[in-house]
């Protein structure tokens, strides 16, 4: 039986991650090594390739021996950017613009006296930038319920950039509902970002189609993760590979159709592997 591969709308690389992935792959080749602090993406064979090439992963920006230092796109906190400047490094900023709006919508507020309420988890790096860009006037949650129960008359809520829309505004509803006879004045900017729910809604789509789907990208992927999660809740045949040396033949017994999506941290090598690896077993592009 032929073997039809059918692709993901939209699949891999976000343009953010893209966009910092090139900045810091222009900085090598013009400039020379740099650290990142953090990887720039979570994905083991983009980080791999890019140390290879000069760019060494710095836990802090004390780690960083110099002469530069990049800012991955879940951006940092104000501190960071004075460390850098106190220290003299060469800034290769690559923080999403996405990212930086809510930094930016962050700080305005706190500034304006708000208290801001980031829809976030507060560990997650992005969180933690976003909330140092608050000056101490900031806190990140996913539950109203875990808030102090007299909140601040002047309130200002933004969001994590990965978090589904739908969730952002049930939470601000909640708030709402929580807060109400103490609220005075309440500002609401949306900042989550498309790109990760179009993942996840082309991968639905995907999934209805296809018999077996391919989810390509780093287990230490968070979004990479929750899109094989996603797939898995269809009920279709879930596979979450790293590789294509993953793939086993025998997986494809009796299949007619086979589809392929990758996570926001995927780079696009990883990914043609795969396809190449299925059609080599068999399988045409549909
Ligand atoms: S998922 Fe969105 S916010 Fe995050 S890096 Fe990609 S484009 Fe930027």
């Amino acid at each position: 039986m032929a073997l039809k591969i059918e692709l993901a709308r939209v699949y891999g690389f976000c343009p953010g991650v893209r966009r910092a992935v090139q900045m810091v792959e222009e900085h090598l080749v013009q400039e020379g090594p740099l650290a990142t602090l953090g990887a720039i993406v979570h994905n083991a064979h983009v980080v791999e390739a890019l140390e290879r090439k000069g760019a060494r992963v710095a836990g802090s920006v004390g780690e960083v021996e110099g002469p530069a230092v990049a800012i991955t796109a879940h951006g940092a906190g104000q501190e960071v950017y004075q460390e850098i400047k106190s220290r003299g490094l060469k800034l290769v900023d690559t923080t999403c613009p996405i990212v930086k709006r809510a930094q930016e919508a962050a700080r305005t507020f706190a500034q304006e006296g708000y208290t801001v309420l980031i829809y976030g988890e507060e560990a997650h790096p992005e969180v933690r930038g976003i909330l140092s860009w608050t000056g101490g006037k900031g806190y990140a949650t996913l539950q109203p319920a875990d808030l102090p129960p007299r909140f601040p008359r002047k309130l200002a809520v933004i969001s994590q950039t990965t978090k589904d829309r739908q969730a952002f505004w049930d939470f601000v509803r909640a708030v709402i509902a929580r807060f109400h006879p103490t609220l005075e004045d309440l500002r609401v900017v949306d900042t989550t970002c498309p790109e990760t729910g179009r993942r996840y809604q082309a991968a639905l789509e995907l999934a209805s189609k296809v018999q077996a789907i391919f989810v390509v990208g780093s287990r230490n992927s968070a979004n990479t993760r929750k899109l094989a999660e996603t797939c898995r809740g269809t009920g279709v045949r879930t596979y979450f590979i790293e590789s294509a040396e993953e793939i086993d033949p025998s997986w494809l017994s009796g299949l007619s159709r086979v589809g392929v999506t990758a996570g926001a941290s995927t780079p696009d090598e990883v990914i043609d592997q795969v396809i190449r690896r299925l059609s080599q077993l068999g399988g045409d592009v549909a």
